[in-house]
């Protein structure tokens, strides 16, 4: 990443961790209030309280106290008005840890609302956020976002059986929807989440945040350029170790919240990672379980796959290989070329991915800045594709080939054979 990137992901990140938005840093900077005390009282250097009779310390810092233009690598973001105005659909962890204290940050989007079937917990949100306790719904009273002038979308973050379900109904309520992934626990629910949003007009985008990752976009750019030559193979492996005690591990563990097991909820980088550094869509899948469902975990059975290693051929003849597992920790993905591989490793973390080159040119580990810059530029995409009308970059259509490819990497893995991808 260049300098210039890193020192906005810098400063949002401050923002960020500060939870105020950036207009308003302007604002008490700008209207009426000034910077300092030193500044109000002595204007640009020219004494004041602080004159040159005081001590030559006092001369010197107010003098030096002057107004500077606006640094010409700085972006404010819109006013809060002309933002998105975000309701967040369910209050889990990755809600609570990853996206909430991350808005602030953006350029062009709000929290508006909080969707939660707890309460307390929601008014406790809502009140770190500074939003009213008129802006807490919950899940029987979701209806009543229709007429919340302040809500122009919603962000789904529950369970993916209930991603359709909250897609569907809001769309309905004439609100654009930005859904987490996996998108829906059926490749029919995606369709009928992708017609709904057409039928209402309104904008449905999957969380793919992966595509705004400074690392992951180099990557891309370098294989388009053909850094390390012709694209030959791919390989991905994402795991990590469920716990069912924990209330997030509860739900994952059980195929109707879930959809899936370790494919759709992480597995699914894998696939998703191999078509968006490959730019081309599988035709044939092949795949074997490494722990089908009914296996147990922290003494408890889990009715989804704990592990599938799966193949994929593609048009050009090149293979992606790749493991699910949640049983084993890994999070990387390889790009092997006929002049050279790329890695990333961590490849889809939320903080400290890393991207490796190797080529005739030597071994490259190129610093690309603060990973964090994904969830800022997945939410701002979503927002600007509202404002733009036009189709956000990873659609609902996205979200439907990832559910689609995932069935028949199930079906390949249930009959042993090879299965052709039909078209979509
Ligand atoms: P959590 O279990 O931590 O949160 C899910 C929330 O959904 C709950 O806290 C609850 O919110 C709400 N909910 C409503 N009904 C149910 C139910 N029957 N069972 C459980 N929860 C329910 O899960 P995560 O935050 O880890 O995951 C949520 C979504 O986000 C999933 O789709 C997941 O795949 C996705 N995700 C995406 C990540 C990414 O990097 N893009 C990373 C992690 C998750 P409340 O109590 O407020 O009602």
């Amino acid at each position: 990443m260049n300098d210039y990137l890193w020192q906005t992901v810098t400063r949002r990140k401050f923002i960020a961790s500060m939870g105020i938005a950036p207009t308003a840093l302007l604002l008490a900077n700008t209207a009426g209030a000034p910077a300092t005390p030193h500044a109000s009282a002595s204007g640009a250097g020219t004494g004041g309280t602080s004159g040159a009779g005081d001590t030559g310390t006092s001369v010197a810092s107010s003098a030096h106290i002057t107004g500077r233009p606006m640094p010409s690598e700085e972006t404010l973001g819109d006013p809060p008005s002309h933002r998105l105005g975000l309701a967040i659909v369910g209050l889990g962890k990755y809600a609570l840890g990853q996206i909430l204290p991350r808005i602030a940050g953006t350029q062009h989007v709000r929290l508006a609302a909080v969707v939660s079937g707890n309460k307390d917990k929601a008014r406790a949100v809502a009140a770190a956020y500074g939003l009213s306790e008129r802006s807490v719904y919950d899940y029987v009273g979701f209806d009543q976002l229709r007429d919340d002038a302040a809500v122009d979308a919603v962000y789904i973050i529950l369970p993916p059986a209930l991603h359709a379900e909250y897609t569907i109904r809001a769309a309905q309520l004439g609100k654009h929807v930005l859904c987490e992934k996996p998108m829906a626990s059926t490749s029919d629910e995606c369709r009928r989440m992708v017609d709904a949003c057409e039928r209402a007009n309104r904008k449905l985008m999957i969380g793919y945040r992966v595509h705004w990752e400074p690392h992951n976009v180099e990557a891309v750019q370098l294989l388009r350029k053909g850094t390390i030559g012709t694209i030959r193979q791919i390989v991905g492996q994402h795991g990590m170790t469920l716990d069912p005690s924990t209330p997030h591990g509860e739900w994952r563990m059980q195929r109707a919240l879930a959809g899936g097991g370790s494919l759709w909820d992480i597995g699914i980088y894998s696939l998703n990672g191999a078509r968006f550094l490959s730019g081309e869509e599988p035709v044939e899948l092949r795949a074997a379980w490494r722990h089908p469902a009914g296996a147990t975990v922290g003494g408890k059975v889990a009715d989804v796959e704990l592990g599938v290693n799966w193949e994929a051929r593609f048009p050009s003849g090149l293979a992606a290989i790749a493991t699910s597992a949640y049983d084993y920790m890994a999070n990387n993905l390889s790009v092997h070329g006929d002049k050279g591989s790329i890695e990333l490793s961590p490849a889809t973390s939320y903080q400290g991915n890393e991207l490796r080159i190797e080529n005739k040119a030597g071994r490259q580990e190129p610093r690309l800045g603060e990973s964090d810059e994904q969830f800022f530029g997945m939410l701002d995409e979503f927002a600007l594709a509202v404002r733009e009308n036009r189709e956000p970059r990873t659609s609902g259509r996205e979200g439907l080939q990832d559910i689609r490819l995932m069935e028949l990497i199930y079906e390949a893995a249930r009959t042993g054979r090879t299965v052709p991808v039909p078209p979509a």
